[in-house]
């Protein structure tokens, strides 16, 4: 394969993974396209909680999942809901997750997430840094918050995990708790503290100045629908929309839409979406100081620059329904029991697909269909967490160097 320098590229989407895989690409000598139908961020990426987390190893196939499914799908007001008539597309993908819910395979995947997670700063602190995107950024921490004891007991799976693994994990009760964030309402009896966690101020902002950064630095922007992706016979990669070019090598980032490229030079795998919900309360800005999640509720709240961010649920109905209002209100309602002291409405309201394969591991390594397409996706609840290190593997990848982080559980291959 020629030197990077003599090769071009072309990275599909321009959510965290495709744009920081892009800044890695250009670092490593490859003339990058990143092509995207939208403006930078503003898919999954636009409207998460937020939070950069090194520690959101714990995957959500929890082992109490199987026997909490159906009331949770049933029950009114629950962070998790299916679209029934969606259902029986979901099916396989329901199985294939319910079957990665043992207590081996859960500890197998944190495991795997924790070596991609606790890496992350390293290569997102270089890219923030000399691109202006670090003054968006914010430290101070992140809070996991029980409600009862009971329910930090249901939980003591996670939290073996979370004590095992994460090396900046403080368990604190409630009165350490309405000392770090005193406008919480006081319904929280223990939290788990994650001193190293930073938060976005602007996911949208963080994203147009690293793109900003990328082009200065001779990379290409370009605003297409790409509709198809093939294999030449001579090995390079047919990008087209309406625009097409030929590239040496292509990356598919783009996040759970890259289904809709699957079947041509790409092999079919179960990437689906978990459809996520946020809404902002745009005069709350400093009503807490760092990203607080509640382990029950579905639910974290982050303060930005544009207000408090209220993000969560998961619904499953794909990628083609309209937001449910019913998810906004559980929003609403959830946040307001937080914290009474808001009493407005949303300002502004936001639905977005995370990314997701059914063992909650992304999908980082060349396509086996064909050998010049990398893929890199499904990084479902922490791509924002895990976005930076998967665009330094994938340049690594498409260098023909030896990733600084063992691959082997994200391959394509293993489906
Ligand atoms: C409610 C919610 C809360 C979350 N909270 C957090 C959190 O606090 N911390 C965290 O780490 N993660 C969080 N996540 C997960 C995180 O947002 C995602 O994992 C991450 O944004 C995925 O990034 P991506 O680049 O893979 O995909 P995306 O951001 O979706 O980007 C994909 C891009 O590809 C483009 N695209 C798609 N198809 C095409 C095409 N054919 N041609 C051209 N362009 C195309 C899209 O326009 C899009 O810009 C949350 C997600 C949700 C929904």
């Amino acid at each position: 394969m020629p030197a990077p320098g003599e090769q071009n590229i072309a990275v599909i989407g321009a959510g965290i993974v495709g744009i920081s895989s892009a800044l890695y690409l250009q670092r490593a000598g490859f003339a990058v396209t990143l092509i995207d139908r939208d403006e930078p961020g503003h898919g999954a990426t636009f409207g998460n909680a937020a939070a950069l987390a090194p520690h959101a190893f714990v995957p959500i196939n929890s082992p109490s999942i199987p026997r909490r499914l159906l009331p949770l799908l049933f029950a009114s007001g629950s962070p998790l809901s299916i679209d029934w008539g969606y259902a029986p597309r979901m099916l396989p993908w329901l199985l294939s997750f319910l079957s990665h819910c043992t207590p081996t395979e859960v500890t197998r995947i944190a495991q795997a997430m924790h070596a991609l997670l606790s890496r992350n700063l390293d290569y997102a602190l270089p890219l923030f840094r000399e691109s202006g995107a670090d003054r968006l950024m914010r430290g101070g921490g992140y809070l996991h918050l029980y409600e009862s004891e009971a329910a930090y007991r249901a939980s003591a799976g996670e939290v073996a995990l979370y004590k095992r693994l994460a090396d900046d994990v403080e368990e604190i009760d409630a009165a350490q708790i309405r000392r770090l964030e005193p406008n919480l309402a006081p319904v929280f009896v223990r939290a788990l503290y994650f001193h190293s966690a930073l938060h976005y101020l602007s996911t949208v902002d963080v994203c147009a100045t690293l793109v900003k950064h990328f082009c200065a630095q001779g990379g290409r922007f370009l605003r297409d629908e790409v509709g198809t992706l093939e294999a030449r016979a001579d090995g390079r990669i047919r990008v087209a929309g309406t625009q097409e070019s030929v590239y040496d090598q292509a990356v598919l980032a783009a996040g759970a839409q890259a289904r809709r490229l699957f079947g041509g030079a790409v092999e079919k795998l179960p990437l689906e979406t978990e459809r996520g919900y946020h809404i902002m309360f745009g005069g709350q800005a400093g009503i807490i100081s760092r990203t607080c999640s509640s382990a029950t509720a579905g639910f974290a709240m982050t303060p930005m620059t544009a207000g408090l961010r209220c993000a969560g649920m998961v619904e499953l109905a794909g990628l083609d329904k309209p937001p449910n209002p019913a998810c906004h209100a559980y929003l609403d309602r959830t946040a307001k029991r937080f914290l009474p002291g808001i009493t407005e409405n949303p300002s502004s309201n936001w639905m977005g697909f995370r990314p997701s394969m059914p063992d909650a591991l992304p999908v980082i390594g060349r396509s086996a269909r064909t050998a010049n397409i990398i893929l890199a996706f499904g990084h479902q609840h922490v791509g924002m967490s895990s976005g930076c290190v998967t665009g330094a593997i994938v340049a690594d990848i498409a260098a023909g160097r030896t990733p600084a982080i063992d691959i082997t559980p994200f391959s394509p291959a293993r489906f």
